[in-house]
């Protein structure tokens, strides 16, 4: 399957080559948009991971409106989740002549060849939000402080627990949940957590009733909300036959919106059966909607508007000879270096601030959540 789906991306890659760049073109399988009409800049290449998050899909249009503004064209490709696909969408986007590359990897260790290339048709690189590992071939990394985003779900958990203020010794039952062990981010917001939680763990105020501490035991293939909901759904059968979970680190709304879909069948939610707090990430409308309905305790919001700002202004100052702004030059080493980047900052948004952050901000239309 995947060897035919990446047959097919290349399809359609030679087959949009064929196109003049100023066209505009949508292909099923990739997901393939070109557009722009100035031809001032030369074409830039922004690889997303996948359609299927709200996220994603605004990050690809934010980067390409921002390029566009500047005079550039865009090309914007989706990966739908399957890494043979994407690297094959950013061969072609080289084969293309594209001037730089902005690219959300899906799995953060399958770009090394392709970045090669890249890198020998001297087209300059920025890992966009999640890094990409092993390779010197990537220039510039913008994302957000991704130890800071599980920092904020696991103090949203102590606090409300009533754990950080003392007012509540607990103990209290919570379960873990990470990401794609294949993106490098995954590890960092899980760490992040664990900073806070682990040491309410070590005194037994947080208790892990299924065992599954370890990031190796909790991630989710994907960040599929679907995998989260077996898991949970297999977790509430072996491990909470009359105990009640208090709280569930998730790392990721659509991950979120699983665990609590798991939750409900098990009759949380009723009045006897108060839902646990569950963290989330990405400030997504199906989750902010949960939000306010009293399901989703909290999301972590990241504007990604500033973040495709950050992107587009690494590859302009790039592409005109001068130094992107960068304000760390330390934290993430890919195994190859130690890549400059611009890390924004993350902020824990629940019904308390969900307005005035999200909505007031324009991020979400107040309407949208009707
Ligand atoms: C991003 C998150 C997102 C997750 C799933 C991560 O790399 O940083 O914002 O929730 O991928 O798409």
């Amino acid at each position: 399957m995947r060897n035919r789906r990446a047959a097919l991306a290349a399809i359609a890659g030679a087959a949009s080559l064929a196109l003049t760049l100023s066209a505009c073109g949508q292909n099923s399988e990739g997901g393939s948009e070109e557009s722009g009409d100035s031809a001032k800049g030369g074409t830039i290449g922004i690889a997303m991971p996948t359609k299927s998050s709200e996220r994603w899909i605004a990050d690809g249009n934010n980067v390409k409106k921002d390029l566009e503004s500047k005079g550039y064209k865009t090309q914007l490709v989706y990966g739908e989740d399957d890494p043979d696909q994407q690297v094959s969408q950013v061969e072609n986007l080289i084969t293309q002549g594209v001037k730089a590359l902005i690219v959300a990897a899906i799995d953060n260790k399958s770009m090394n060849n392709v970045l090669q290339q890249a890198k020998d048709a001297n087209i300059p690189v920025i890992s966009y939000d999640r890094l990409i590992l092993g390779t010197k071939n990537v220039d510039y990394y913008a994302s957000f402080d991704n130890e800071k985003v599980g920092e904020l779900q696991g103090t949203y958990i102590v606090e409300k627990l009533g754990l950080k203020d003392g007012s509540k010794k607990g103990p209290f039952n919570i379960e873990l949940f990470a990401g794609s062990n294949d993106d490098n981010n995954t590890r960092y917001f899980f760490q992040g957590a664990m900073n806070v939680l682990q040491p309410y763990i070590d005194k037994k105020q947080l208790v892990v009733r299924s065992g599954q501490t370890k990031l190796n035991q909790v991630t989710t293939l994907r960040w599929d909300g679907g995998t989260a909901q077996k898991r949970m759904d297999d977790i509430l059968t072996s491990a909470y036959k009359s105990e009640r979970v208090d709280a569930v680190l998730s790392p990721y709304d659509g991950i979120s919106i699983g665990i609590l879909s798991a939750l409900k069948s098990d009759d949380y939610g009723s009045k006897s059966k108060p839902l646990p707090i569950v963290t989330g990430q990405d400030a997504e409308l199906a989750s902010v909607k949960s939000i306010i309905a009293d399901q989703q305790s909290m999301t972590v919001y990241k504007d990604t508007r500033q973040l495709a700002k950050v992107a587009s202004n690494m590859v302009d100052a790039l592409l005109n000879d001068k130094k992107p702004e960068v304000n760390d030059t330390k934290t993430y080493d890919n195994g190859a270096k130690v890549v400059p980047a611009y890390l924004l900052e993350p902020v824990a948004v629940d019904k308390t601030n969900y307005q005035k952050e999200v909505v007031d901000s324009g991020y979400i239309k107040a309407s949208d959540l009707k």
